[in-house]
């Protein structure tokens, strides 16, 4: 049976007390189980995190790495120093990375393909754009970034690679796609893997859906078959909203 994961995106939130409250109130809630939980601070608490969250089963992970494993990219984070401080998973491809920071289909195939040399895990974001969706043109979105990032992959890196489905009209919004528009774009995704890769590659991958899931929502959200569970934004910043959706799978 394939994971479920319910993953916090805390974006530029939290300086480090807030963060070690946070965490604080998130080890509060007590255990969960069928799920994996994982949080991604930013980077700087990265390593505050991952102690704090030792004795926890919540992990810690990345919003972000650059491509090149070291050289002159100033500012930029490496897959080594992630995983030399305990992170072996990270968030890649998120819509606001490639809205600001022209984050490009093929610099993120680079991305990818570091990662999962170095057997890092990667929660792969995409999603199409509101105009996308009003032209229809949804599906062909999706299915260009994935091909452009992930489908040059070999087949084993896929035990690498959860993926995210994040429609862009839903990110922040308070506008969620309906459980509806979410599974069939999960079913979606997940013919295009097993087209490519084959039905196992395809049955094993998680895929999570994104875009204003609250405590509300979630359950019926995670109820629809192909969704894996979900990737959080502003309701992963308060530990009673993210407990009630962990519980909600
Ligand atoms: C996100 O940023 O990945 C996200 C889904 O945000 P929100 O839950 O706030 O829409």
């Amino acid at each position: 049976m394939r994971k479920k994961i319910v993953a916090g995106n805390w974006k530029l939130n939290n300086n480090q007390q807030e963060t070690t409250a946070l965490i604080s109130a998130l080890k509060a809630k007590g255990s969960f189980t069928g799920v994996e939980v994982k949080v991604a601070p930013t980077s700087i608490h990265l390593a505050q995190a991952v102690a704090e969250l030792n004795d926890s089963a919540i992990e810690v992970i990345g919003q972000n790495m650059h491509q090149a494993t070291h050289g002159a990219f100033t500012g930029e984070i490496s897959v080594g120093m992630l995983q030399s401080i305990g992170v072996n998973s990270v968030i890649l491809g998120h819509s606001e990375r490639r809205a600001y920071f022209n984050e490009t289909d093929e610099a993120l195939a680079q991305k990818v393909s570091t990662a999962v040399d170095h057997d890092m895990e990667v929660v792969f974001c995409f999603g199409e754009e509101l105009e996308d969706r009003k032209a229809d043109n949804h599906f062909a979105v999706v299915e260009g970034q994935l091909r452009k990032a992930l489908f040059g992959l070999n087949p084993t890196d896929w035990k690498y690679i959860v993926l995210a489905y994040e429609p862009v009209w839903a990110i922040g919004t308070g506008e969620t796609a309906s459980p509806e528009q979410a599974q069939e774009m999960h079913a979606f995704i997940r013919n295009l893997v097993a087209e490519a890769f084959g039905a196992a590659i395809a049955e094993n991958v998680a895929i999570l859906y994104g875009g204003s899931v609250k405590p509300a929502n979630a359950q019926e959200i995670f109820s629809k078959p192909d969704v894996d569970g979900g990737l959080i934004g502003g309701a992963a910043l308060n530990a009673d909203d993210f407990f009630a959706i962990v519980h909600s799978i």
